[in-house]
């Protein structure tokens, strides 16, 4: 055997080493394929295939992992050569830190002042307070402005607060509201992950009639599905080593099916709040581990979790966050093209080496 390449090239060897119970639920829930390319390139590339892809064996034959979750039908393809792929435009002088402080004295420096409140004015929280968006995407939609500038000079205590604050922002906001009980909480970190404003921060929705679109398609394809799904999910993955299993029943994932690179759940337990102290704790711990250990500067973060109220038939839907790397800021070409708008996405990173990080 030679260097380990890549250890999702090696999951249909995994699959095929589960047994019983294991192997059954792993094949009812996922279809894993792996297939390969051929290229030919001419003499004249050569070197240069070489350099930028580390052989030229690598590019003259290919080999793609193709994931797909049967229920929900969210899928993947696995392309380790992608990551490698030269980029133009990639500006490597640019700090991101000089960036970032360059606009320091911004609006959301001054959150009283410089952000609109709702009609029931703000919810103070010991590191995070509320803002109404003054574009709003719904009948209530707040930001969530950090007291530091820095949108990646958070700790324990902002991420907490953080939660703590949007679910009590949602409260408030429903006393006036009662039919709005669909609460999202997201959080956009720098522009590659869409943020107009640097200044750390995240937002809050509440809306009424359907949950918002992703989460509503998770509890449909859960209700529709005979078995607990959310459960048979975790357990798949932890059956092929990519789960942590963290205090109080919070699980952590390295997708099998991630909607771009590293995605990572984090599962709490079904009923639990996302304010629960194992949970809170849970996803400060994945952040720090995400910025610090993992690199990653610009990402999305959604939080899941049932209606705040009238929540029948959500019963097997745990709070759960999604959490996703956009990639360098200093890089040009979005992340994001036809594929994983219109087709599959296509992931160069490696769920193995992800959760491995994070252990
Ligand atoms: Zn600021």
């Amino acid at each position: 055997m030679g260097v380990r390449l890549t250890g999702v090239l090696e999951l249909p060897a995994r699959l095929a080493a589960l047994n019983g119970a294991a192997r059954e639920r792993a094949d009812r829930l996922y279809e894993v394929r792996l297939v390969s390319g051929h290229t030919v390139p001419p003499p004249e590339l050569e070197p240069w295939l070489a350099t930028t892809f580390g052989s030229v064996a690598a590019v003259r034959d290919q080999t793609v992992v193709k994931v797909t979750n049967r229920v929900t039908l969210e899928a993947t393809l696995f392309a380790p050569l992608r990551s490698r792929r030269p980029i133009d435009g990639a500006k490597h002088g640019r700090h991101l830190a000089r960036e970032i402080s360059a606009v320091e004295g911004d609006p959301f420096c001054h959150p009283e002042t410089g952000t609109p409140a709702d009609t029931f004015g703000r919810v103070r929280g010991t590191r995070v307070i509320t803002g109404a968006n003054a574009a709003m995407a719904d009948a209530h939609h707040a930001v969530l402005v950090f007291d530091v500038h820095d949108p990646l000079a958070f700790d324990t205590e902002t991420v907490v607060d953080l939660l703590r604050t949007g679910r009590e922002w949602a409260e408030r906001a429903r006393r006036d509201d009662p039919d709005a009980v669909n609460y999202l909480l997201i959080w956009n970190c720098l522009w590659r992950a869409g943020s107009s404003i640097i200044h750390g921060h995240a937002q809050a929705l509440l809306g009424s009639g359907s949950h918002y679109a992703a989460v509503e398609r998770l509890r449909r394809d859960a209700a529709g599905y005979d078995g607990d799904l959310i459960e048979e999910m975790i357990a798949v993955h932890r059956s092929l080593g990519l789960t942590i299993d963290l205090p109080g029943g919070v699980v952590l994932v390295a997708h099998l099916t991630p909607r771009k690179e590293r995605e990572l759940l984090l599962i709490g337990s079904p009923g639990g709040e996302e304010t629960d102290p194992p949970f809170a704790d849970a996803l400060a711990r994945t952040l720090i581990g995400y910025r610090d250990r993992v690199g990653v500067t610009s990402f999305n973060l959604a939080l899941w979790r049932p209606p705040l109220a009238n929540a029948e038939g959500w019963e097997a839907i745990p709070p759960m966050v999604r959490l996703v790397d956009r990639g360098d800021p200093s890089i040009r070409p979005s992340d994001i093209g036809a594929m994983e708008l219109y087709g599959t996405p296509i992931v160069g990173s490696d769920p193995y080496d992800l959760i491995e990080a994070l252990r």
